[in-house]
C-alpha cells in the first residue's frame, strides 16, 4: 500500500504536511462501504473556506486533514461502483452527496440529508461537514462515486487544461451559482463584493452569462489591480463608505441589477478596512441592488464564530438590515453551491475555450510541501489561487 501525506490543521495560523493513513472504503463512522473510489490526487486547491478554519474563525478541531477541492485519477473502485473505472480522470464536487435522498433527487446536492449527522450537507476536510477526510493529500476516498464524480472525456486533453479544470470542484460552479441566483443575464449590471478567487469566478461567470457591466469591490489593492488587468471594473471599498456613489461613477446610476457576496462573514467595514463588520457586505448589497433584484450569497456565514469581534456574532447573529431588503422586494440565495448542477456545462465551456478560468484567478501550482507557505500567502491576500500538485503530475509550465 502506498504511503500517504496530507495537509493537517494544527490550530490557528498553523498547517503542516504530515503522514496520514492511506484511505479505506469506510464512512466516517468506520462502516465499510462499496460505493466509493480511491483517487490519486492530481490537483487540490487551497480555498478561502479553508482559511476561515485556519484563522481560527470556526470550531474546527486540530488534526483534521484539509482539502475539499479535488481532481484525481481513479486507482481503485468499490464493488458497487458501476460507471466510474480505474484510470478515469475525474473532478470531485466539494459537496458530498448520496444521490438517494430527497435533497439529492431534487439536485440540491449541497444539502444532502445522508452524509452528515449534524446538519444537511457534507464536504471533504471541513468542520461540521460530516467528518470525511480531506483531499489536500496524495490519496483520498470519494463515496457515492457514480453519483458524485464528473469524468473528463479525454485524459490527455484534460491534463493540458488541468489548471482550468481544477476549478470545477468548487470556485467556478460556486461563482456561477452566485451569478445565476442573483439573476445575471444578458445586459445585466453586476456588483461583486470580493476580488478573491470566488469573486473572480463570479465575474467570469457573469461575463459568460452576458452581463454588460461587471464591477468587483475589495480593499486589497493587489487583488483589485489583478481584476482590472483581466478587464473588470473595480472599486476600492476601503476608500469610501458609500458604495452607491462609487457604483454611480461607473454605471451612471447608484444601483446594479444583480449583486454577489463573495466575501462572507469575515467582511471588513466599508471606508474602515481594518474594522471587522460581518454584515457590511450584506447591508451594502441591499443598498445598491435595484428594486426586485437578486443578491447571490456564496460568501460563507457560520453558525458559531469563536474568533468574532463581539458576543452576538460569536453565535452567527449579525446586524443585517433586513427591512431594507424587504422594502425593495429583493431576493436572496445562500448556502453551499450545488456543484453537480453546473460542473458538466462549465467543463464544456473550459474544454472549448470559452472560459479561461485559470488565467482569471491566476492559478499558481505549488508542491504539497509548499502548502504552509501557500496558506500564508493566500491569507495575506495574494492575487493567486494556489493549486497543490501532491503527486508531481502537473506540468508546471502549463500553469
Ligand atoms: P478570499 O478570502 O480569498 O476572498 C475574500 C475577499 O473579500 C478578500 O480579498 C477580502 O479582502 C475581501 N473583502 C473583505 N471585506 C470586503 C468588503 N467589505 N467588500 C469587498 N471585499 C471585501 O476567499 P475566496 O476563496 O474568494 O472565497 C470567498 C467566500 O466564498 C468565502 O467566504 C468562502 O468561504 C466562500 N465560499 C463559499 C462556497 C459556497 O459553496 N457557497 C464555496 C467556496 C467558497
Ligand atoms: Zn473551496
Ligand atoms: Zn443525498
Amino acid at each position: 500500500m502506498p504511503e500517504n501525506r496530507g495537509v493537517v490543521y494544527e490550530g490557528p495560523g498553523e498547517v503542516d504536511v504530515e503522514s496520514i493513513p492511506f484511505p479505506k472504503f469506510e464512512d466516517p463512522h468506520g462502516k465499510k462501504i462499496e460505493h466509493g473510489v480511491i483517487l490519486k490526487v492530481v490537483t487540490t486547491n487551497i480555498c478561502g473556506s479553508d482559511q476561515h478554519m485556519v484563522r481560527g474563525r470556526t470550531t474546527a478541531p486540530k488534526g483534521i486533514v484539509l482539502g475539499h477541492e479535488i481532481t484525481g485519477e481513479v486507482m481503485e473502485t468499490g464493488s458497487d461502483v458501476l460507471f466510474i473505472k480505474k484510470g478515469d480522470l475525474v473532478s470531485v464536487p466539494f459537496n458530498i452527496a448520496c444521490g438517494r435522498c430527497r435533497a439529492c433527487r431534487e439536485r440540491n446536492t449541497g444539502v444532502c440529508l445522508n452524509v452528515n449527522d449534524k446538519q444537511p450537507g457534507g464536504a471533504y476536510g471541513y468542520v461540521d461537514m460530516g467528518g470525511w477526510v480531506g483531499g489536500q493529500a496524495q490519496y483520498v476516498m470519494v463515496p457515492y462515486a457514480d453519483f458524485n464524480l464528473l469524468k473528463f472525456p479525454n485524459k490527455a486533453q484534460a491534463m493540458e487544461k488541468i489548471t482550468d479544470l481544477t476549478m470545477l470542484s468548487d470556485i467556478l460552479p460556486t461563482g456561477f451559482h452566485g451569478a445565476k441566483c442573483a439573476g445575471v443575464g444578458v445586459g445585466s449590471t453586476v456588483y461583486i463584493a470580493g476580488a478573491g478567487p470566488v469573486g473572480l469566478a463570479a465575474a467570469a461567470s457573469s461575463y459568460v452569462l452576458g452581463a454588460a457591466v461587471i464591477i468587483i469591490g475589495d480593499k486589497n489593492p493587489e487583488r483589485l489591480a489583478h481584476a482590472k488587468k483581466i478587464g473588470y471594473e473595480t472599486i476600492n471599498v476601503a476608500e469610501h463608505d458609500n458604495l452607491a456613489e462609487q457604483i454611480a461613477q461607473i454605471v451612471g446610476e447608484p444601483v446594479v441589477d444583480a449583486a454577489i457576496d463573495a466575501v462572507g462573514f469575515e467582511a471588513s467595514g466599508h471606508g474602515h478596512p481594518n474594522e471587522a463588520a460581518p454584515a457590511a457586505v450584506l447591508n451594502a448589497l441591499m443598498d445598491v441592488t435595484f428594486v426586485a433584484g437578486g443578491v447571490g450569497i456564496p460568501g460563507l456565514y457560520v453558525v458559531e464564530d469563536p474568533g468574532a469581534p463581539n458576543e452576538e456574532s460569536k453565535h452567527g447573529v449579525l446586524k443585517v438590515r433586513f427591512g431594507k431588503g424587504w422594502s425593495k422586494s429583493l431576493h436572496f440565495h445562500t448556502g453551499q453551491a450545488p456543484v453537480l448542477q453546473y460542473n458538466r456545462q462549465l467543463m464544456q465551456a473550459i474544454l472549448h475555450d470559452r472560459l479561461p478560468i485559470a488565467k482569471i484567478v491566476n492559478a499558481t501550482v505549488i508542491g504539497l510541501d509548499e502548502a504552509p507557505t501557500g496558506y500564508k500567502d493566500f491569507d495575506r491576500g495574494a492575487a493567486k489561487k494556489f493549486v497543490l500538485d501532491p503527486n508531481g503530475m502537473v506540468n508546471k509550465k502549463a500553469a
